[in-house]
This record gives structure tokens, sequence and C-alpha cells, in this order.
């Protein structure tokens, strides 16, 4: 499968076709044939937002996990928040995706900082979190069956959602598994799919070229933050000085 939004739409035809109805992590048990669409939000939301404005086009809903202590972005800015709403106000599920990295293991009680980290979103979305997955998980985690807030809040790498139903993903930027024939294999009554939007574009980009793109467009967005914060910055840096300086 290419990393495009053509494909991506043609993957939701597939299911749709082969009878999944296209679920979230409460409704699933009530279809014959469910599918979970799950996206994690490592890098960007911009990419988010534009997979969020293509499954609402084509009518379904999904769910985007977003960190909140990431080094890429910060989800109570204005823009990020603005832009966490309309993924919400297209009838998306925004829930917590955790990196436990962060915590020192052995001295944190997991659970506890989850569940801080979901308050936390919950701040930010003004609304409930229902569900989160994991960044990266350890072995440890992904046996862990996690129950967070008593169960209220959805751990999607719990046996439920990780052994009970088939998992695919593509994490970076590579199937492990084939999607399209697991989807018309008929072997899975329960699917669970995991798109990262980071990877996906009009055109198929290599991950190389995802990441230059990234790093020159956080270089550019930079610029501008700063032009909004420091009175004639020109003065002291034109934009075009940004290209000299990524020359380097
Ligand atoms: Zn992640």
């Amino acid at each position: 499968m290419k990393f495009t939004y053509k494909a991506y739409r043609e993957l939701i035809a597939l299911l749709q076709e082969y009878g999944y109805t296209i679920c979230d992590y409460h409704n699933y048990a009530q279809a014959d044939k469910s599918v979970i669409l799950r996206h994690d939000i490592d890098l960007e939301i911009e990419k988010a937002v534009k997979m969020a404005e293509i499954e609402h086009d084509i009518g379904v809903s999904s769910t985007y996990f977003v960190l909140v202590s990431s080094n890429f972005f910060n989800v109570f800015s204005k823009r990020n928040q603005a832009y966490l709403k309309e993924i919400c106000d297209m009838g998306h599920a925004v829930g917590l995706h955790f990196d436990e990295v962060k915590y020192d293991a052995g001295k944190t009680d997991l659970v506890q900082a989850m569940e801080q980290e979901a308050a936390l979103l919950e701040q930010c979305l003004g609304h409930e979190v229902r569900s989160l997955s994991m960044h990266r998980p350890s072995q440890t985690t992904l046996e862990a069956d996690y129950k967070v807030a008593g169960g209220r809040i959805v751990n999607s790498y719990g046996t439920e959602f990780f052994h009970r139903h088939k998992y695919v993903s593509d994490s970076r930027r590579h199937w492990r598994e084939d999607v399209i024939g697991i989807i018309k294999s008929g072997e899975y009554d329960r699917l669970h799919v995991l798109t990262h939007p980071f990877w996906y574009d009009e055109e198929e980009q290599s991950a190389s070229a995802g990441f230059k793109r990234f790093c020159v467009s956080r270089a550019v967005q930079c610029y501008d933050d700063l032009n909004d914060n420091v009175r004639d910055l020109q003065e002291f840096m034109r934009k075009d000085d940004l290209w000299q300086t990524l020359d380097k």
C-alpha cells in the first residue's frame, strides 16, 4: 500500500467492501465485523488535521492519539488547540498518546502518570478523554494490560485491542504485515488499524523526504512565530536569511 491519501481512501473503501463497520474503542462490540481506525500524532498535528478531513469527507470517524509531552509541539498553544478542536468537531475522538520514556522506570506509577496526562489533555480539549495509546511501548507495557482511571479510559494496548483484535500498523513507515491481504483474507472479525498521518501525502514521499520537509517547515514556523513575538524582527534577521543558515 502506498503512503498517499488516495491509497488511504482505497483502504477504507476496501474495509467497507469486505463488510467491516468502522467503529471506535467503545462501540465495536455492537458490530459483527468491526475495524477501529487509530492514528498516532508523534510529530505534526497539521498532518493529522488533513487525515481527519479526508475521513470526514468519506463519512468515517476515527481516534487520534496526541502526545502532551512532545518536544515537537505544544497542545496548549492557540494554534494546536484549534487544530485539535477541528479534529473533534469533525466527529473524531482525540485520546492521549503516552510516552513512558519520559518517566523513571520503576520509580513512577505509570498508571497514575497516564491519568495525570489525560487530565491535562481533558483541560486542553475541554471535554473527556476516553482512550489512550502508548508511544513506542516497552515489552512490559505491552504485557501490562493497564487499567486506567478504573477502566473509564480505554487502553488501546490492552489485551482486548492488542491480542483479541488483529492489530496492524504502519510504524516507521512500514506495514509489517500486508494490511490489504489481512482485510481480504476474511480471517478476522475484529481489526485494529494504526496509521501515522505523518507519512501520508497527495504524492508518496520517502521517509527521508518526509523528515526533510518536516525539519524545513519547522524552521519556517519558528521564524514566523518569532516574528509574532519580536517587534521588527527583520532588523535582526530576515526570513530569507533562514535559507543561508540552513545551508550551512
Ligand atoms: Zn507514537
